[in-house]
């Protein structure tokens, strides 16, 4: 499936230079989201994949249809004072200043085999945190899966040695 047909290219949001890729018309389309869905669940199985956990908020959209097709559990990635229980962080740098992002603290079990996902690797700034956090836990990151990768931003070369699957490259 084109999946590119699916992705409305949104020129200077939400600054000036920067052209968002919209997800959402995937979404919008059953049989579209299903397909990227189905493809993913894939890749988890061939990593025995156990736990998924994605960062607010797009990281939900991919990965909670894969952890519901598998029968496994998925665990949210926050922004800091989301989540209500106990949590652990790691600090993040953005292009302007620096985010904190949260995970509670039973949400992996050690050893447990984890798939990260997100809609779009960029930098790979949030992906990397992601991982951090997991990996804090005692979780082993067996791979990570986007919709879209953004090639020109190199979010590759900041997860080295992490398996990396996406749908479309830009
Ligand atoms: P990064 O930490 O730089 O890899 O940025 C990844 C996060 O920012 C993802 O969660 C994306 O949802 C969002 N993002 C970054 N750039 C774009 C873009 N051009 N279009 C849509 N979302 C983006």
């Amino acid at each position: 499936m084109d999946f590119k047909q699916f992705i409305a290219d949104v020129p200077d949001f939400p600054e000036e230079g920067i052209t968002f890729r919209d997800i959402s018309p995937l979404m919008a389309d059953g049989k579209a989201y299903k397909e990227a869905t189905r493809q993913i669940v894939e890749y988890a199985k061939d990593k025995g994949v156990e736990m998924i956990v994605g960062p607010e908020a797009r990281g939900f959209i991919v990965g909670c249809p894969v952890a519901n097709e598998l029968e496994i559990g998925f665990a949210p990635c926050r922004k800091k004072g989301k989540l209500p229980r106990e949590t652990i962080e790691v600090s993040y740098g953005l292009e302007y200043g620096n985010d904190i992002l949260q995970l509670h603290k039973d949400a992996i079990k050690p050893g447990q085999k984890v798939l990260i996902t997100d809609d779009l690797l960029a930098t790979g700034g949030t992906i990397a945190a992601t991982i951090e956090l997991v990996e804090k836990l005692g979780g082993e990151v067996v791979g990570a899966a986007f919709f879209i990768e953004l090639a020109d931003l190199k979010g590759r070369d900041q997860i080295k040695g992490y398996d990396i699957f996406t749908l479309m490259t830009y």
